[in-house]
């Protein structure tokens, strides 16, 4: 049995982070959507909101090896506990590389087994990040085919909640 971490933010879960976890499906047995709480980068939507979103979302496109789960802590802690042997990352553009770069280096040398697997996106999603989503949303512009719809709505209520 193959597992695989794709941990990050998903301050929304976007298109593309979706694209990323669909790759990662087909190449292991089991992937675990690990939110990060990420108190430091004081994300527009709480854990709790974040993980619902993404279990609506596996629910609806039926990916059934998929889990999510939210962490606050080291990762490969939570890989070594869930016994798996990888983290996915996706890599949009140059512009990732480095942080990834060092990222990856900084977990390998906590946890030498757990390897970093980088996985590329459709083209069509290289220039899309959750803060730019949240960016648009909050100017009230155009970015309904950039989530899924459960995800559209919920920005559409937080914006509105916060006029
Ligand atoms: P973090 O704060 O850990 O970077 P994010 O939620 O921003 O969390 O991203 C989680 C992972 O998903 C990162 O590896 C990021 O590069 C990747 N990712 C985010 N958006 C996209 C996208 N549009 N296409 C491919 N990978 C993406």
């Amino acid at each position: 049995m193959k597992i695989a971490l794709y941990p990050g933010t998903f301050d929304p879960i976007t298109n593309g982070h979706i694209d990323i976890i669909d790759r990662a499906r087909d190449l292991f047995d089991k992937v675990v959507v690990t939110v990060a709480v990420n108190a430091n980068k004081s994300p527009l939507f709480g854990v709790e909101e974040r993980v619902e979103m993404i279990q609506t979302v596996i629910r609806q496109k039926r990916f059934n090896n998929v889990t999510v789960e939210s962490f606050d802590g080291l990762l490969v802690r939570l890989a070594r506990k869930r016994k798996a042997t990888a983290l996915i990352r996706g890599l949009r553009a140059t512009s990732d590389f480095e942080y990834e770069f060092q990222m990856a280096l900084m977990n390998r040398k906590q946890e030498e087994s757990i390897m970093t697997v980088f996985l590329m996106p459709h083209e069509k999603y290289t220039y899309l990040t959750s803060s730019i989503v949240r960016e648009v949303a909050r100017l009230n512009g155009k970015y309904k085919q950039f989530v899924p719809p459960n995800v559209y709505l919920q920005l559409k209520r937080k914006m509105n909640a916060d006029i």
